[in-house]
């Protein structure tokens, strides 16, 4: 599996009998899973939403957003919990409004689940951690 590293964007390809949480950047040497959420911005976003082939896991957010606040803690136990299935990700939608613009956020947070640079999933709104948990399963 094909998988980009938060820390340098720089592409892994990962034998699926290794241990993912194990595996290290064989250009930077960083972690390649870190258990916490990855900044996405217009410089890193292709890396990991269409160039990975781990399921990208998106909060569309903003710091005057209160929903947001309440849901960033659910989202980081998310990273820390369902690594390596999944990448998760956060963008601030005031600072990076061409993606915000490119997707069509009206609403956050906005959820949205990418694979391979197509989203297969949307959700608008936060949601409880055991809902969140099972709309994940499903994509897995
Ligand atoms: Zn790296």
């Amino acid at each position: 599996m094909v998988i980009a590293c938060p820390s340098c964007n720089g592409l892994n390809r990962l034998p699926t009998q290794k241990p993912a949480l194990e595996a290290r950047c064989g250009k930077c040497k960083q972690p390649l899973f870190s258990g916490e959420p990855l900044e996405l911005t217009a410089a890193n976003f292709s890396a990991h939403a269409n160039k990975s082939e781990l399921p990208l896991v998106v909060d569309f957010w903003a710091g005057w957003c209160g929903p947001c606040q309440s849901f960033a803690p659910v989202f980081s136990q998310a990273a820390r919990e369902l690594e390596p299935h999944f990448r998760f990700g956060k963008i601030n939608t005031e600072q990076q409004q061409q993606l915000a613009a490119q997707f069509n956020i009206r609403s956050i947070p906005t959820l949205m689940l990418f694979k391979q640079g197509k989203v297969v999933a949307q959700q608008a709104g936060a949601l409880p951690k055991q809902a969140f948990y099972q709309w994940l399963s499903q994509y897995k």
